[in-house]
């Protein structure tokens, strides 16, 4: 037997959306559960390979089907194909499995010809309606089947109206059309050398290949490549019997959402127009009406269409996008399909379809896209607020949310002002550590260079904080205190407002409007705390950080990074002497200076963080970082520490490096100088102690010793620590427990973690640095290739945003496993930026980790997605395109 090629609507079905496409699975599924549709039938997607396989022609047998069963549909209408007195129409459809713009443009009325389009006008005893439909095949069949330009067209109809005074194509008369006709096949024969064709049958295949045709358009193309959708499963095409919408003012034609798609309030939301086709709707050519409307002017078909909208949520289980037709006072519908909708109607949807009983809560939490609850973490501008607004600049969309407030171009003028009670905004050429202040008491940042991983943007998004880097129309002079765009200055003290999801700055001061984290928002988290077995934990090196993170649900901080609070402007200068120090005393004294601003820190996470378990890291960059880079800071130093300028200058030229990433940093510093952390242990351990004194938490710290490669580099320093940790116990009689551990992120250390495991109470995959060693790609300049490996094929995603799961995964694997050999229940997890992305994270659930840690606005994505990494037994369910 040949294979089927073709299926009629009944024969099909809601599964089969790789062979029927989004659109044809769908109108089976209608039809089966016995809507009104359309009769119609279904070229499948493998019909469409099947004509690229033979050179982009259709073969006789897939011809054959598609007549067989155009002749099973006139049976059903009780019409014919090109029939002078009752003729049949169809419209013809392209639908792949995933809904792809770009693609062909639906073709109505197909089958009309200067005879049938009589039998039209006499069957209907209405010869404009004819003459209508006749002239928008015309024009939908030469644009999209033909590709004559549309504007050709336009033109004729637009002259026709302006000629007689019209304002609306319905006051177009039925003899105006018949010229309008003439005219367009004129067009045709004149674009084409061909007559416009006239039969039928000829139409209809023309119509199918140029859908197959469609697939492989530069639009259709880009759009795949953009969304990650296969360029070899194909497209359907829908062909379908026509019902009217423009026959009357008894029909229409229109498209609704069960719920609202902005905000998921269950209510129908949509819109219709009277006597009006196909895509008058969307296209904006007359201004359509709210569905409400239509309960006044048809009320039994509204109350169809609510009940079909109903039954069409109830059988499908979800939101739905509906589209469908009036013909004369009769519903017909021609589609439905998932609704798309906002972060904040999804969840809304999801709570409430499970209160209604309609879902489970597991479905409700797999249902939702983690990452999408981004956009309700961060600050939104007023909507009315934002209208009135002025864009001045568009830059890249660095680090969510909206921001506003006045302008200042250095971190201490920000600090100042904000000492003063005052709103602001940094806005600088581009940002570096020592900023570092300014853009924490920010309310949001600007620069005018570097890209989305720029300085700028990475801290910023550390700090859930907004941020539009690389504006390149803004000219920022820093000296002068001001920035230009065009011909507008802003200076110090000028109101700007930025959005960070969209890159868009705006002038003047917009209202923003702070997230509500209660009620669906808190409900879904609830619900993906009761699923989830991996904890999450944050990365937080502040109180205020910490605090935010624990709002949003934080189990714990998973990393702790010291060496931010060495910028800090106060602690600079002795961090600086206790860098340059000639000799151990002298490191020492300087290490005394910053011992109780470090206590400090750790006093206050503790407070913060109450009895969840703190991972403080012990000091890890290289210590040039920490040293000035301009030559007036330079100087200042020199004088600061009464040294000589040059030797100053010679000092610092000393500890430069060739690859600081690989060089002297991490455990490598500690062990050169065991003072350092020496000191850090002590900070840490007695601010728990006094913590524990005076708040009565339990709190456990644990030091984590970063950069490990070989085993006796943590037996060593583990031995620093512990001493330095009993010294203190034993000076204050206190019995507190610690634990000491490591980073995972050398990959020898990942080969070895049975040895390690001997020593360490935990591990924490650092996947930065271990996916930087394990590729050799220096993270800071990778961005400059993957874009290029991303784009030839090489690499499918950049392996610093999504684990590497068949390389860098099996070293992290491989490390659980050996370590688990040495000690069954060790404490592990990623503190790696992977530790908040949903991919990554399905990945280290699979592989058995504790905990994940990540940035402060990403712990409910990182919850929700451990959720479903728990439901779904790893199966990735929420990429439906
Ligand atoms: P898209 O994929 O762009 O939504 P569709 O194939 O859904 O394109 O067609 C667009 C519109 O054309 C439909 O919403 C409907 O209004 C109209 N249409 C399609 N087929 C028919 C038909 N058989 N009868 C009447 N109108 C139709
Ligand atoms: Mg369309
Ligand atoms: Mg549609």
């Amino acid at each position: 037997m040949s294979k089927k090629w073709v299926y009629l609507f009944k024969e099909g079905n809601a599964t089969m959306k790789e062979l029927l496409g989004g659109k044809g699975a769908g109108l089976a599924e209608m039809t089966n559960i016995g809507l009104p549709v359309p009769g119609g039938f279904t070229v499948t997607t493998e019909a469409c390979t099947e004509y690229y396989n033979q050179d982009r022609k259709l073969s006789n047998e897939i011809i054959d089907q598609i007549n067989k069963n155009l002749a099973i549909l006139e049976k059903e209408c009780e019409k014919t194909f090109g029939d002078v007195n009752n003729p049949l129409l169809v419209s013809v459809r392209s639908g792949a499995k995933f809904s792809m713009p770009g693609m062909m443009d639906t073709i109505l009325n197909l089958g009309l010809n200067d005879e049938t389009v009589a039998g039209i006008a006499k069957s209907t005893n209405n010869e404009r309606f004819a003459f209508d439909s006749y002239r928008r095949f015309i024009q939908m069949f030469g644009d999209v089947v033909q590709e004559i330009s549309k504007d050709k067209f336009d033109y004729v109809l637009e002259s026709a109206k302006e000629k007689n005074g019209y304002r609306d194509d319905t006051e177009l008369t039925a003899d105006d059309l018949k010229e309008i006709v003439v005219a367009y096949k004129k067009i045709v024969k004149d674009e084409t050398g061909k007559d416009f064709p006239l039969d039928p049958k000829e139409q209809l295949l023309m119509a199918i290949e140029a859908v197959f045709r469609s697939w492989n358009n530069n639009r259709a193309i880009s759009y795949r490549n953009m969304n990650d959708i296969p360029h070899d499963i194909g497209t359907a095409v829908n062909v379908q019997s026509m019902v009217y919408g423009n026959m009357g003012d008894d029909c229409g034609t229109g498209v609704a959402f069960t719920r609202n798609p902005a905000t998921g309030q269950k209510k129908l939301f949509g819109e219709f127009l009277i006597n009006a086709q196909g895509e008058d709707v969307v296209a904006g050519i007359r201004t359509p009406r709210d569905i409400e409307d239509l309960k006044e002017l048809m009320p039994e078909v509204y109350k169809q269409f609510q009940e079909t909208a109903e039954r069409l949520e109830n059988h499908y289980r979800d939101m739905q996008d509906i589209e469908f037709t009036i013909e004369k006072s009769k519903l017909f519908m021609l589609q439905t399909r998932t609704g798309k909708r906002t972060a904040a109607a999804a969840l809304c949807a999801a709570v409430e379809m499970v209160e209604e009983g309609l879902i489970t809560k597991e479905e409700a939490v797999l249902r939702l896209d983690p990452i999408s609850l981004d956009q309700l973490l961060h600050p939104t501008f007023e909507e009315a607020a934002l209208k009135a607004a002025e864009l001045l600049a568009t830059g890249l969309p660095a680090s969510p949310g909206a921001a506003t407030g006045k302008v200042y171009f250095t971190a201490e003028a920000v600090c100042a002002a904000v000492a003063n009670g005052e709103e602001t905004l940094l806005v600088r050429k581009e940002t570096s550590p020592e900023d570092i202040e300014g853009m924490y008491a920010a309310n949001g940042i600007l620069t005018a260079r570097g890209g989305m991983t720029s300085h700028a943007a990475v801290v910023a998004r550390g700090m859930g904080k907004c941020c539009v880097a690389g504006c390149e129309a803004i000219k920022v002079d820093e000296a002068a205190k001001q920035f230009t765009v065009g011909n507008q200055v802003f200076t110090e003290g000028d109101f700007i407002s930025l959005n960070g999801s969209t890159g868009s700055v705006y002038k003047g001061s917009i209202k923003t409007v702070t997230p509500e984290l209660s009620g669906h928002f808190a409900e879904i988290m609830a619900w993906a705390d009761e699923y989830r077995t991996l904890k999450v934990r944050t990365n937080a090196d502040t109180p205020n950080d910490a605090a935010v993170a624990v709002r949003f649900g934080a189990e714990g901080i998973g990393l702790c990074r010291t060496e931010h609070m060495f910028f800090d402007e106060q602690r600079l200068p002795s961090v600086r002497r206790m860098i340059l120090s000639e000799s151990k005393q002298q490191r020492e004294k300087a290490l005394a200076e910053i011992l109780p601003m470090q206590k400090e820190d750790f006093i206050g996470l503790y407070k913060t963080m109450e009895e969840r378990p703190v991972t403080v890291r012990l000091l890890d960059p290289p210590l040039h970082e920490f040293l000035p880079k301009e030559s007036k800071d330079i100087e200042a130093l020199a004088a600061d520490m009464g040294f000589a300028l040059e030797d100053m200058v010679t000092i610092i030229q000393g500890l430069e490096e060739f690859n600081p990433m690989l060089g002297h940093r991490g455990c490598r510093l500690a062990i050169t100088y065991p003072e350092i952390a020496q000191m850090q242990t002590r900070a840490i351990m007695e601010a728990a102690i006094e913590v524990k004194q005076e708040c009565g938490f339990n709190v456990i710290p644990e030091i984590m010793i970063p950069l490990i490669g070989i085993n006796e580099e943590l037996t060593y320093l583990d031995k620093v620590v512990r001493k330095t940790a009993e010294l203190v116990k034993s000076e204050r009689k206190s019995d507190i427990k610690y634990l000491v551990g490591t980073m995972m992120e050398i990959p020898r250390a990942t080969l070895i973690a049975d040895q390690i495991a001997k020593t360490a109470e935990f591990f924490s995959f650092g996947t930065n640095d271990l996916t930087q060693m394990t590729y050799g790609f220096s993270r800071d300049d990778a961005g400059k290739f993957i874009t290029d490996y991303k784009e030839k094929g090489i690499l499918p995603n950049d392996p610093f945003q999504s684990i590497d799961v068949e390389g860098v995964g099996k070293l992290v694997e491989m490390g659980v496993v050996l370590g688990r050999k040495t000690k069954p229940d060790l404490k592990i997890g990623v503190c790696g930026e992977h530790g908040g992305d949903p991919k990554s994270i399905f990945f280290f659930h699979s592989v058995g980790l504790s905990y994940v840690s990540c940035s402060p606005f990403r712990v409910p994505i990182a919850r929700l997605a451990a959720a479903q990494a728990a439901l779904s037994n790893n199966k990735t369910t929420f990429t439906d395109k």
